[in-house]
């Protein structure tokens, strides 16, 4: 590879990498996108649910023109335990008209992505992986593919998951397992009015998102969730990567993969999927490190964006990764185009990027204790079981004299010691 010295080279085009090439391009910088996959997203096969409002920033009238699958427009929160589900449902008008998120296959998505990308002017090479990093006298000046240096001013890290790149420009220690999520998924195909019908969906424009807890996590702490594509079902299992270690350590019989296939044969979730075709699978680790080993976002020369900075929100109800990804990559074009003003490319000036995040990593650092709440195991065995006992007592009719509300409650509520139901709920309202 020999090509001419570069305003900005970005590593890895992800949803982060692509967000900062596409301002900075757009404002006529220099600019190369290496890629390690074939084409943008191949690397990231299945899809997820995109929160809109950073994306819009780059393409107001979104989706028009995007690759998209459905606007979330139904919201469900499930239960499960043992053949037995709670759920509830929420749709409003403001999740009909406004659409604050919409599924998509990152395949596809990218795909599109990038080439509103080139079409701004930047240059995207894929198939070639970045091994390194050309630092000379603490600064940042380039990357190294393939044995051949290509020289910049500025290099923006999007690598993903797995930076090593960050680590070898200085800005994060090594991760310890309680900073990684699990990520377990699966595509399903079903015919399109199959999907409609089973999901009670109104035509191309209505979409829906399930989250589920229950036993089938089998006490690890995590959760499952299924969004509608137009003719396929993303599920996705996220579990914490330490609470898996610790439980399978204890318990042989059980492994991550298993947690997914528990999730899907459970009565509720295969009634939905029956039938369907299992056509994409991955698992992927979800950094979502502790404070002390956030990745500093900037250095001499270098700006670190998306998951490559650890800048994912698990709030329980949302998770959110790709978001993020785009209001950093937004943010760190942003500065670049400053930096490129001034001639100055040190620390200093590159520290504009962390100004412009106060608003997202205030947010990570406020969902940051959800683990707390996710990581008791009574949230996985006691708590849906005394609930399912509850409703099951006051739903049916036998022989006995059915009690009044509060007794059934209190009677079912005696699994649990009233010291840690109080310590539970005041956990729960600091957490989430
Ligand atoms: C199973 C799963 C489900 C998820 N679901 C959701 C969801 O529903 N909603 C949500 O908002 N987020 C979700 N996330 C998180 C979301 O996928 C990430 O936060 C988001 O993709 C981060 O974007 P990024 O651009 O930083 O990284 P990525 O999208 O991972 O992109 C990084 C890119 O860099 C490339 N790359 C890596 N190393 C190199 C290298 N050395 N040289 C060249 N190229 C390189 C990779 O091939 C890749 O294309 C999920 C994650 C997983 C694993």
């Amino acid at each position: 590879m020999s090509l001419e010295k570069f305003d900005a080279i970005v590593v890895g085009a992800g949803v982060g990498g692509l967000s900062a090439a596409y301002v900075m391009a757009k404002a006529g910088l220099n600019v190369l996108v290496i890629e390690r996959g074939v084409k943008p997203g191949s690397k990231n096969v299945v899809g997820g649910r995109l929160y809109t409002h950073s994306i819009k920033k780059l393409f107001p009238n979104f989706p028009d023109g995007a690759i998209v699958e459905r606007p979330v427009t139904k919201e469900l929160f499930g239960l499960i335990w043992k053949d037995a589900t709670v759920t509830f449902e929420f749709t409003d008008k403001s999740l009909v008209n406004e659409r604050h998120s919409y599924t998509v296959l990152r395949a596809k998505f990218d795909a599109w992505f990038a080439s509103e990308v080139e079409k701004a002017g930047a240059l995207i090479i894929t198939s070639q992986r970045v091994d390194d990093l050309v630092i000379e006298d603490g600064f940042v000046k380039g990357i190294i593919a393939s044995g051949d240096k290509v020289l910049s001013d500025m290099v923006i890290i999007a690598e993903g998951c797995s930076s090593i790149l960050t680590e070898r420009a200085g800005l994060r220690k090594p991760y310890a397992p309680n900073d990684f999520l699990l990520g377990i998924k699966q595509v399903v195909e079903l015919p399109k009015n199959v999907i409609e019908e089973r999901f009670g969906l109104d035509g191309d424009n209505d979409g829906a998102a399930h989250l589920y807890f229950g036993d089938f996590t089998q006490e690890i702490a995590g959760g499952g969730v299924l969004y509608t594509n137009k003719d396929t079902v993303s599920v996705l299992i996220t579990i914490k990567l330490n609470s898996a270690i610790d439980r399978i350590s204890v318990r042989q019989d059980i492994d991550s993969h298993e947690i997914l296939n528990k999730f899907i044969s459970t009565p509720q979730i295969s009634k939905l999927l029956k039938g369907g075709k299992a056509v994409e699978y991955s698992a992927k680790l979800i950094p979502e490190p502790s404070k002390e080993h956030r990745p500093n976002l900037y250095g001499n020369g270098v700006m670190v964006v998306g998951d490559a900075a650890g800048l994912i929100i698990n709030s329980v109800f949302n998770l959110r990764g790709m978001d993020l990804a785009i209001a950093s990559g937004i943010a760190a074009g942003e500065t670049a185009i400053k930096a490129k003003e001034v001639g100055k490319f040190d620390a200093e000036t590159l520290s504009l990027y962390k100004g412009k995040m106060q608003d997202v990593l205030k947010e990570i650092d406020m969902f940051s204790r959800a683990w707390s709440f996710m990581e008791n195991p009574r949230l996985y065995k006691e708590y849906p079981e005394v609930i399912v006992e509850i409703l099951r007592d006051l739903t049916t009719v036998g022989l006995y004299p059915k009690a009044k509300l509060l007794s059934t409650i209190l009677r079912h509520t005696k699994k649990i010691s009233t010291s840690n139901l109080i310590r539970d709920l005041l956990i729960a309202l600091r957490s989430i």
